[in-house]
């Protein structure tokens, strides 16, 4: 009897679960395979509340408004804003300052969330201004367990390129430490998989609605983390002013690209390399994920996608608008 009540019920067979939840400015959805996992996903919504009043720009206590308030900070090596602050000047410097986490005076300048389409532009010498405040990052240095972190006078940080990603691997470590075989993270469209079977991560068309796909990658457990100019931005005389600068320009870069996916182990370096490739653009940009251990998917402005060689085999065009290019 107990056995056919499961078998009707389907309590046999693990059910899956799925969740969401606005965190870190964005949806977070967690799917399990398991409906006895389902109380994990609500503590990894926890553990994303608990970041983002850690790292948030938004929230005026965090320990990274604190820092830019107060010019310089001494952090615990284990926590999580010295772990990021620590990714974040790793991918600083392997591409060449790209990924600048200092850009705080311009996305402060450019409020791209802020402005609707039509509105005037910020002038000239106000984002050479910002510009320059941006540069140089931050310096960082550690000793013992002590990580310190000294800004220039007026600079400020913005970890919004690269704590998503962050959060994505301490979401599976804490579903892993439950226990947790296999789950899904998605924190707004960057996707942490967890688990050794073959996961089908749909890529988003960066001129499409949110489920409207370019492309389909098979992956096993990895980051899927992609930075494109479709996620913020505002038109003006009939361009686009997305969220993502060029330090070299202190405007919203236009490498000719649409979105930069990266796929690879550390989320927090995939999600700082994403929005660095973005900004380098397709050569540049392909080169430093090789370079980093990493792969990628490029989409450029003519539709043309193009990958590292490590991914083409897992990587299926859905899309017929769209073609790869072989690498
Ligand atoms: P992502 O979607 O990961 O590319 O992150 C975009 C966010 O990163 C923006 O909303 C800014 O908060 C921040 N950002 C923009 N440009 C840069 C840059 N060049 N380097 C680092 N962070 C940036
Ligand atoms: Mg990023």
């Amino acid at each position: 009897m107990l056995s056919m009540l499961c078998a009707l019920c389907g309590c046999g067979a693990p059910q899956p679960v799925h969740r969401e939840h606005f965190a870190m400015g964005t949806v977070a959805g967690i799917t399990v395979y398991n409906t006895r996992h389902a109380q994990y996903i609500d503590e990894c919504f926890t553990l994303l509340n608990e970041l983002e009043a850690e790292v948030s720009i938004n929230v005026p206590e965090s320990t990274i408004s604190r820092l830019n308030e107060a010019g310089s900070a001494q952090l615990g090596g284990e926590t999580d804003a010295a772990k990021i602050l620590l990714a974040a000047d790793r991918v600083y410097t392997e591409s060449g300052g790209a990924f600048n986490a200092g850009i705080l005076p311009l996305q402060q300048l450019w409020d791209i969330g802020g402005r609707s389409d039509g509105d005037p532009l910020p002038a000239d010498d106000d984002i050479e201004q910002a510009r320059q405040l941006s540069l140089g990052g931050f310096d960082i240095g550690q000793s013992g367990d002590t990580v310190s972190i000294k800004l220039g006078e007026g600079h400020g940080l913005d970890l919004g390129g690269i704590a998503k990603g962050y959060a994505g691997d301490r979401c599976a470590d804490l579903l892993k430490e439950r226990g947790v075989k296999h789950a899904l993270i998605n924190i707004g469209g960057n996707v942490r998989t967890v688990g050794g079977r073959e996961f089908r991560i749909g890529l988003r068309n960066p001129r499409g609605t949110a489920d409207e796909l370019y492309a389909v990658v098979t992956v096993g457990e990895t980051n899927v983390i992609t930075s494109g100019d479709y996620e913020r931005y505002f038109t003006t005389g009939g361009e686009r002013y997305h969220h993502i600068f060029d330090p070299d320009t202190g405007r919203p870069a236009r490498s000719g690209l649409l979105s930069a996916t990266v796929i690879g182990g550390d989320g927090a370096i995939a999600d700082g390399l994403s929005t660095a490739i973005f900004v380098l653009g397709r050569d540049e940009g392909l080169a430093l994920a090789e370079g980093m251990g990493y792969e990628a998917v490029v989409v450029a402005d003519d539709y043309k996608v193009y990958c590292t060689g490590g991914i083409a085999d897992a990587l299926e065009i859905t899309d017929d608008k769209f073609e790869l290019v072989s690498p």
